[in-house]
């Protein structure tokens, strides 16, 4: 019997259209159909859009996962489960979205092709990022950089506002 290697991975999710919490859930579920084990859900916060305008707030929350899928694949399953979840890439840059999943940390993996970049190169600006995740992995280390969850949020100078609402 071959073993197919077990990796950790994190992942970002956000949703600011439509039922956000139900969009979460619903992006948990294709994930966990998809792409692997979902070891550790983070609470979901609330904070305005970053980066660009808009009316609606955005729900945010981390998943720690395992998972035997490459890279790659993994990335083109999430991308699928935008598509399938009616994420419109149409426009320029930031814009409103009913789900978003990123891929933050693949093991200790540094991914810096095109398509793909790993750890996620805006992690360490994002609030919304770092709080979520520091509650699943505060002692987990930057591949590059060395620093932990907790220490990219003791340096992070976003001062946008950011919710805790539902644990
Ligand atoms: P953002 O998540 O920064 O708001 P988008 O979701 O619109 O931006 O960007 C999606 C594109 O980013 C994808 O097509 C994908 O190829 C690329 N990408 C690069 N690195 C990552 C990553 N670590 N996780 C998810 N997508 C990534
Ligand atoms: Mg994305």
């Amino acid at each position: 019997m071959t073993d197919k290697l077990v990796h950790q991975i994190w992942i970002s999710l956000g949703s600011n259209l439509g039922d956000r919490a139900a969009q979460l859930a619903l992006a948990r579920t294709h994930m966990a159909d998809t792409c692997g084990k979902i070891l550790r859900v983070s609470g979901i916060y609330e904070s305005s859009a970053w980066g660009f305008e808009s009316d609606h707030m955005f729900f945010n929350q981390c998943l720690h996962m395992e998972t035997t899928l490459p890279p790659g694949s993994l990335l083109q399953l999430i991308l699928g489960i935008e598509r399938k979840m009616g994420r419109n890439r149409n426009g320029r840059g930031y814009t409103d979205r009913v789900i978003d999943l990123d891929i933050l940390f693949y093991d200790d993996l540094v991914i810096q092709s095109e398509h793909l970049q790993v750890p996620h190169p805006r992690m360490e600006t994002r609030k919304f990022v770092l709080l979520p995740l520091q509650e699943i992995a505060a002692g987990k280390e930057h591949p590059v950089t060395g620093l932990t969850v907790d220490e990219m949020l003791e340096r992070c100078t976003d001062t946008s506002r950011i919710e805790k609402i539902i644990s």
